[in-house]
């Protein structure tokens, strides 16, 4: 169990989070929110780098203002900007990762390295220089050694950025498999990577919690207010007071999907909402 208790952090005069205060426990957490909300600050003040101004962290009872060591022990971190050393291979950075980890047996980390190059699917580039890596393979390296030495909590921030459909939708079955036995807290700014994966989800902005639930309570935030339909060209901006969440032309007339309180147009029919509805109407502002 994870309790984040009160925490707050400033940089000079700027409040990058205000008093959170969040419980996560076994599974895949979402953390949303636009950028600049705080999520890479309270992933890197949880994950031991940064300190808090206040508050506290507590990973199975561990602080992590008291104990910072034991909880680096006990999580793994993928930060956003994963920079990595361009000599380096994948097998030489998890295994430094697998010692820091406190995985002393080599034969034990050995098994760790091959497994987890094997969940991102870089067996075969194990002993290549990183410098030669896309952004997205040096980010799957960056995710298994995120995994190494079975963490009981596993941080990482925006990892769907770089990936290709394909790989997100291996990290997906990853992550799903993992979060049976250990807690993964997820950032991302792109809803529909968490839609599909995690339970529940946290929302910040500008440094608050603004909302901590479920998947489908989120959704339920836009319950009512998602229309569709055929609107006549330049009849959209009639929508002004209304959040546009897409808009296509078809011929003389525009196809929309329109947040509002009430129906928004001729013909405008209502839409159970996605989660990413559910996400615009909590921030939107227009629609409360
Ligand atoms: P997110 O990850 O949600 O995009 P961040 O945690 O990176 O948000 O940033 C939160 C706020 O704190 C932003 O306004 C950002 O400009 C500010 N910030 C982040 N890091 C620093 C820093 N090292 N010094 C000063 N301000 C920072
Ligand atoms: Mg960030």
């Amino acid at each position: 169990m994870i309790e984040i208790r009160n925490l707050s952090k400033t940089y000079k005069q700027h409040q990058a989070l205000s008093s959170i205060n969040l419980r996560i426990s076994t599974g895949i957490f979402g953390l949303l929110g636009p950028n600049g909300a705080g999520k890479s600050t309270l992933m890197r003040i949880m994950s031991t780098l940064m300190k808090p101004t206040e508050g506290d962290v507590l990973i199975d009872s561990l602080s992590i203002n008291k104990n910072p060591e034991k909880v680096r022990k006990l999580i793994g971190y993928l930060p956003q900007h994963f920079h990595v050393y361009p000599q380096m291979t994948p097998l030489e950075i998890l295994d430094y990762v697998g010692v820091m980890k406190g995985v002393t047996n080599k034969k034990e980390r050995r098994e760790q390295m091959v497994h987890w190059l094997q969940e991102v699917n870089l067996t075969s580039k194990a002993n290549d220089k990183l410098k030669t890596f896309s952004h997205g393979m040096k980010q799957r390296v960056g995710i298994a050694q995120a995994f190494m030495g079975n963490p009981k909590l596993v941080i990482l921030d925006e990892p769907t950025v770089g990936l290709d459909p394909e790989e997100r939708l291996r990290l997906r079955n990853l992550l799903s498999k993992e979060g049976l036995n250990k807690s993964i807290l997820l950032s991302t700014h792109v809803v529909t990577d968490i839609e599909s994966s995690c339970y529940e989800i946290a929302v910040l902005r500008k440094g608050e919690l603004i909302m901590d639930a479920t998947v489908d309570q989120l959704k339920e935030r836009a319950c009512g207010k998602v229309w569709e339909g055929d609107v006549p060209a330049g009849y959209l901006d009639n929508l002004a007071e209304d959040t546009i969440l897409y808009s296509e032309h078809r011929g003389n007339t525009i196809h929309a999907r329109v947040l509002a309180e009430e129906k928004p147009f001729y013909g405008a029919k209502m839409l159970e909402p996605s989660l990413e509805d559910g996400y615009l109407a909590l921030l939107g502002g227009t629609v409360s």
